[in-house]
């Protein structure tokens, strides 16, 4: 029997994750035994770190199988302190809330910070799922765009201050930047500061990335002067300890905040689990080789994607950190969403069209994966006329 559903207007704002679907369609392909060449969801192709899954699993055996104190296990609020207090932010374990997931961390600050017609301000390409959450909470967005500036933001910061007014309640800032690389300059984040600090935003750090970077040393935005009181700073284990499907990130903001985010955080997901929690006490203890060792291999895929890109006339701005590049989608199909389908129908290379980062005209590619199916992803898309 069908029924007639009547959803939220809520609901209606958004659409569905286009990183989550165009990885579905891919693993959908792949079940059918078509070879894909995925470079669409942003997810490491290592193995969590050998020890890390090793405590995770002695702390299910140890019974470690219950809730937790909603807002974390006291291990991990302290090491994440120490963390944030080695990179110059002021966050004492009180200031940490541990979420399944960064993107958790995201959804609570601005679930409690923003309402209806609050001015939300991204820096475009932005990572598909800020869009999604700030109008969830029904945020008017404001948008800059780096694309005119080599993704850069430091020579945009003027475009940024023209966006930027009195009336703006939150600054999403995403450095290293999924989807570009990009990482900004301490000059770029003064920038920054001074705008934030002058009209009086929040600002919101995602520094997922921050552990994931080649010619650049990314600095904290809390840590500079005047930020710590205004910046929330999100950060998860996902990317730099390849903990996608653990599921464990964590926003450290000042006391207040954390007071009203704690209450959306015990009304919706209580706790993040508590095997994972005592595994993420492990990951940011003793694995700083093995991530070194990621990063190492993402750098070397980063020279080998600009250098086959290249080698086919193209030249993009190197992306410094992440393992994210921007294609120019300007042979073949008319525009980024065509060139994406005929990316994965044709080619069988799974792609993410630049449209869903407010990008048109670019696809963005993951190189998570390793250097053979990078050269046979590309040589795929040159056969097909796509590059
Ligand atoms: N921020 C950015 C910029 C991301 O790319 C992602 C993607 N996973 C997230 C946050 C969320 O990560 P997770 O929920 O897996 O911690
Ligand atoms: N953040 C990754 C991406 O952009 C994983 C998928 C998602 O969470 O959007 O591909």
């Amino acid at each position: 029997m069908s029924r007639e559903w009547e959803f939220s207007e809520r609901v209606g704002r958004v659409e569905p994750s286009a990183t989550i679907a165009i990885g579905n369609k891919a693993s959908a392909l792949e079940e059918e035994g078509v070879d894909v060449v995925d470079l669409s969801v942003g997810e490491p192709d290592f193995p969590t770190p050998e020890r890390v899954r090793e405590v995770g699993q002695e702390a299910i055996a140890a019974g470690h199988t219950g809730y937790t104190s909603s807002n974390g296990i006291p291990e991990l609020r302290k090491a994440i302190s120490k963390d944030l207090k080695g990179k110059g932010v002021p966050a004492d374990p009180e200031n940490v809330v541990v979420t399944p997931g960064a993107k958790q961390a995201l959804f609570e600050t601005v679930q409690a910070l923003i309402e209806e017609g609050d001015e939300v301000v991204l820096l475009d390409p932005a990572w598909v799922s800020y869009e999604a959450i700030a109008k969830l909470a029904g945020a008017d967005l404001t948008r800059v765009d780096l694309g005119q500036h080599d993704f850069d933001l430091e020579p945009a910061l003027d475009d940024l201050a023209a966006a930027i007014s009195d009336e703006t309640s939150m600054l999403i800032v995403n450095s290293p930047s999924n989807p570009t690389g990009a990482v900004f300059s301490d000059a770029a984040l003064a920038g920054v500061r001074d705008l934030a600090v002058e009209h009086d935003v929040t600002v919101v750090a995602d520094e997922i990335y921050d552990q994931i970077t080649f010619d650049a040393d990314p600095t904290s935005l809390a840590s500079f002067d005047g930020m710590a009181e205004r910046t929330v700073t999100v950060n998860g284990f996902s990317k730099a300890y390849s903990m996608t499907g653990w599921r464990l990130g964590y926003l450290a903001a000042p006391e207040p905040l954390v007071d009203q985010v704690s209450k959306i955080h015990s009304h919706s997901v209580t706790c993040a689990p508590n095997f994972v929690q005592r595994a993420g006490v492990e990951a940011l203890r003793s694995v700083e080789t093995e991530v070194a060792t990621m990063v190492e291999a993402f750098e070397k895929r980063r020279d080998l994607v600009v250098d086959l890109l290249a080698d086919r006339g193209k030249m993009i701005p190197r992306p410094q950190g992440a393992f994210y590049a921007m294609i120019p989608t300007d042979e073949g199909p008319t525009d980024d969403v065509e060139w994406c389908d005929a990316a994965i129908e044709d080619a069988h290379v799974a792609t993410v069209p630049g449209s869903a980062f407010n990008a048109p005209g670019y696809a963005r590619i993951s190189y998570a994966a390793s250097e053979e199916r990078l050269k046979e992803g590309f040589s795929r898309l040159a056969e097909e006329g796509l590059i």
